[in-house]
């Protein structure tokens, strides 16, 4: 192929690469339908059987790699396409289905994986949509064991750019290391776990391009756009060298703003904390300089698993990020539950309850080693709030550990549904803080679709703004403190505008910490503020963001163009 091709996708980790294209597994490939002989059923189920045991031996071993390499915290990533391994709902099946039907075993397996996902892709949630993957990834782990496959190896020399139609988390584990320095897929999202592991790696990645295999070849030249989230293939020698230079530039620039301060140009200061997945990645918020956990997504450790760890399998984690985060504040989200995460006052399924209780009894007796506070996600209605308090209040009494029984935790929300940030000044008066969810907020405000790649940018909306506005005005009276730490706070340049509206706390990603911090001290907020006002009037979120960059070129111009936003 000749010429250059450009693709746009999700950002899914921040960095810029460049290197050479390795394309590996490429389309899903069609799957073999044979009937079989009723003499031939052994023979078939065994080399079902085989295949299963090959599969869950590669994955160990890209478990103990992981661990090897980052410690024992994400080996429950790859746990759980272990379990997927031992699945009834999915091996029993599809050997019931080889017996049964009298059909081969791949004809077999991609019959009860299309019934097991079909449930889950119906369900718009981007959660579901990752679950629907990860039971594909187990798919073609299987399926490649049964057509006798090897897995690509990266045997290119010098910097390798990935591509691949997806990823399975095993398979990213083992390619996303040296000579990987980019990744590129055709599928996927910036929630799913091949993300996650690819922001834990420092590898930049672009995600959900769709359909590439037709236009790239092993060996072009690829430049990834992590930020921008944009692939380019067969560049001139000159866009090559300036992609190069600002991957020099941005490794440079992060290794200087590790240790920088959050203050505006005209002297006030922010607080930027990290979100946190994974426990892990409390190293590198440390080594980032965030000034706490501003948002735990406590779901991320139940990943695929039927239900939560136990209580005492819950402090050890929370015990661990709570200490090594010490004195700085670490705030725990109860699980959101995709899909289904909303917070009923009346009708929290009973397991549901339990699982509240067993969590929240975790984290007040994680909050003796530190600094901790507990809010709760999705809360759209102050009665619904009064409980979940309520509830709290519950388990710290019947707690034995008198200091755990004591300690201070306060006990905030998410605002993330429009009718709480509607009437966000009668919550004032039950939580102890808020925190924004903008990610949520734009997409109920709006009613778009989780996996429209626009998300990001609609944040942006008037209508959401003006939500944003009131939400921080009647934290303000109430003098509540309230921190943004849905995604508008991590590009940098709606940033500015949360600062405009009002917002003095943040949280971000963890490897945004820096540039976030860098955004803050161009920022002047007398102008920010100026911008802020006149974005309540605009009519699109296109408009806004072309206020922004237009009006505060001057101060954050430079390093807009430097890091290649605008
Ligand atoms: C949000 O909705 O903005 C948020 C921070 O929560 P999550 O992204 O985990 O839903
Ligand atoms: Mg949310």
């Amino acid at each position: 192929m000749t010429g250059p091709a450009r693709f746009k996708g999700i950002a899914a980790s921040i960095g810029v690469a460049v290197g050479a294209a390795r394309l590996v597994g490429r389309e899903p490939r069609r799957i073999s339908h044979r009937r079989i002989e009723d003499a031939d059923i052994a023979s078939e189920l065994s080399r079902f059987e085989e295949a299963v045991l090959k599969s869950r031996a590669e994955i160990e071993a890209a478990k103990q790699e992981l661990t090897d390499r980052h410690g024992p915290t994400y080996a429950p990533i790859l746990d759980v396409y272990l379990l997927m391994h031992g699945d009834a709902l999915l091996i029993d099946a599809t050997s019931e289905a080889i017996r049964n039907d009298r059909i081969n075993a791949e004809w077999a397996l991609s019959k009860v994986t299309e019934r097991l996902k079909k449930p889950l892709l119906e369900d718009a949630s981007s959660y579901f949509q990752e679950r629907a993957r990860d039971i594909e990834h187990v798919r073609e782990h299987l399926l490649r064991h049964l057509r006798g496959e090897r897995r690509t190896e990266c045997s290119t020399e010098g910097p390798t750019v990935l591509i691949a139609h997806d990823l399975t988390p095993a398979d990213a584990v083992h390619m996303l290391a040296p000579p990987t320095v980019g990744l590129v897929t055709e599928a996927g999202a910036g929630s799913s776990h091949t993300a996650i592991l690819a922001r834990t790696f420092g590898v930049p990645a672009v995600v959900g391009v769709g359909p590439l295999a037709a236009h790239i070849d092993d060996d072009d030249v690829v430049l990834v756009d992590g930020f921008a989230g944009e692939v380019a293939v067969r560049v001139s020698p000159d866009e090559r060298r300036t992609a190069e230079q600002r991957r020099d530039r941005f490794a440079a620039f992060l290794e200087a703003e590790r240790t920088t301060s959050a203050m505006t140009r005209d002297g006030v200061s922010i607080s930027v904390a990290a979100n946190l997945e994974l426990p892990n990645d409390v190293q590198a918020a440390l080594e980032n300089g965030a000034e706490g956990i501003g948002l735990y997504r406590t779901e991320f450790m139940c990943l695929d698993s039927l239900e939560p760890p136990s209580e005492e399998a819950q402090l050890e984690v929370y015990r661990g990020v709570v200490e090594a985060m010490a004195p700085k504040r670490v705030v725990f989200r109860t699980f959101d539950w995709r899909g289904d995460k909303r917070l009923r006052a009346r009708d929290v399924k009973q397991r549901e309850r339990g699982w509240l209780t067993t969590q929240i009894n975790a984290v007040l007796r994680a909050s003796t080693e530190g600094q901790v506070a507990l809010m709760f996600p999705m809360v759209s209605t102050v009665d619904e709030f009064r409980a979940a308090r309520a509830m709290v209040d519950r388990c710290r009494s019947q707690l034995s550990d008198e200091r755990a029984r004591t300690a201070e935790v306060p006990i905030g929300m998410m605002v993330e549904v429009p009718a709480a940030a509607l009437l966000a000044e009668r919550f004032t008066e039950y939580a102890d803080f808020f925190a924004v969810g903008t990610n949520d907020l734009a997409h109920y405000t709006l009613a778009f679709d989780h996996r429209d790649n626009r998300s990001a940018m609609q944040s942006l909306d008037p209508a959401v703004l003006n939500l944003l506005q009131r939400i921080i005005a009647a934290a303000s009276d109430a003098q509540l403190p309230c921190s943004m730490c849905g995604d508008l706070a991590a590009d940098p340049v709606a940033l500015c505008l949360a600062l405009g509206l009002g917002y003095r706390e943040i949280s971000v990603p963890v490897s945004v910490v820096p540039l976030a911090r860098a955004v803050i001290r161009n920022v002047d907020l007398h102008t920010a503020t100026e911008v802020a006002r006149d974005a309540l009037g605009c009519g699109s979120a296109e408009a806004v963001r072309d206020l922004v960059v237009d009006r505060l070129d001057d101060d954050l111009g430079p390093l807009w163009r430097e890091q290649g936003i605008v």
